[in-house]
């Protein structure tokens, strides 16, 4: 199976970045030892987990509440679980894993933060009933399938095309779009998929590793099935934030989340296709996966070895 390019697809669009990548996963019974460990670590006489972190500075996503950093964590570069403590990977302000985090590992945080969000959301609705500006939903995913950058809503070429199409319209702010639109237009595409997903008996994955243009690493998954009509259908799940070594373990790690992450049982992986690097050839060993070499992979060596 040839691998394919994961950003290609729609969902890889509303899909990147999604992968919870938490580090320490912890059982109800490990957190008040880790919380004494901390304690006694860091020298902090607090019981409280969450009074030993502190927030984060200049946010405005309501997640933030349930996360935050070590004292002397001065940059804040180590997110870490205000319930849990656990470490969450994600990419600067990026909430995403947040979210993810709170929804795999702390229902109740999960639910109380989303009711709090929805509220947000309702007084947008509101606006947008008001009449203070037409709906943005094209504009949202038109940012999303794009992939343009955020700030194009607040670019005056933009603004002058949007109004010469149309006068009355009223351009919402950019943070509108970052905190709210997009992340709700993501969380309907997650959803749609999951829904997808539950249909979906028997799977085969690609992975690989990636970089950002600002050379930011990333895990890629996604998965391919054949429907109910037989068709073969395709989903980029996630490209997930991999701050980690590339070592065997960690991707193995990082691919049995990523699949924990969509509710798909490993037990249903048909096989998985990489390539031949030896981080991923053990990967695949350690979980225990029947691989596939990637044939596109191979025959790209092969004509660079035949060509002079
Ligand atoms: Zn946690």
């Amino acid at each position: 199976m040839i691998k394919r390019d994961c950003l290609t697809t729609e969902a890889a669009l509303w899909s990147r970045d999604t992968g919870s990548k938490v580090l320490k996963q912890s059982t109800e019974s490990e957190l008040a030892s880790k919380a004494v460990a901390y304690t006694m670590a860091s020298g902090s006489t607090e019981p409280e987990p969450a009074g030993m972190l502190v927030p984060k500075r200049n946010c405005t996503s309501a997640v933030w509440e349930y996360f935050g950093f070590k004292r002397d964590d001065v940059a804040q570069s180590q997110v870490l679980c205000k319930t849990c403590l656990g470490r969450v990977s994600t990419s600067r302000g990026n909430t995403t894993n947040l979210y993810q985090h709170l929804k795999t590992q702390h229902k109740t945080e999960y639910d109380r933060c989303m009711a709090k969000k929805s509220s947000s959301v309702l007084r947008h609705m509101n606006a947008l009933q008001n009449g203070t500006w037409k709906s943005p939903k094209q504009l949202t995913h038109c940012i999303a399938k794009d992939m343009m950058p955020v700030n194009t809503v607040t670019k005056p070429g933009f603004n002058n095309l949007v109004t010469t199409l149309d006068k009355r319209y009223r351009m919402p702010s950019r943070t509108y779009f970052s905190q709210t639109a997009i992340p709700e237009l993501h969380m309907q595409c997650r959803r749609r998929v999951a829904a997808e997903l539950k249909a979906v008996e028997f799977f085969a994955a690609t992975t690989d590793m990636w970089s950002s243009r600002t050379a930011e690493p990333y895990q890629s998954l996604t998965v391919h099935y054949i429907t109910e009509d037989l068709h073969l259908e395709a989903r980029s799940l996630q490209t997930a934030y991999f701050p980690e070594d590339h070592t065997g373990e960690n991707i193995a790690a990082g691919l049995r989340e990523g699949l924990a992450c969509w509710d798909l049982p490993e037990d249903n992986l048909v096989c998985i296709t990489t390539d031949n690097a030896s981080n991923m050839v053990k990967a695949a060993q350690l979980n225990e996966w029947t691989r596939l070499q990637c044939f596109g992979h191979r025959l790209h060596l092969a004509i660079g070895k035949l060509l002079p």
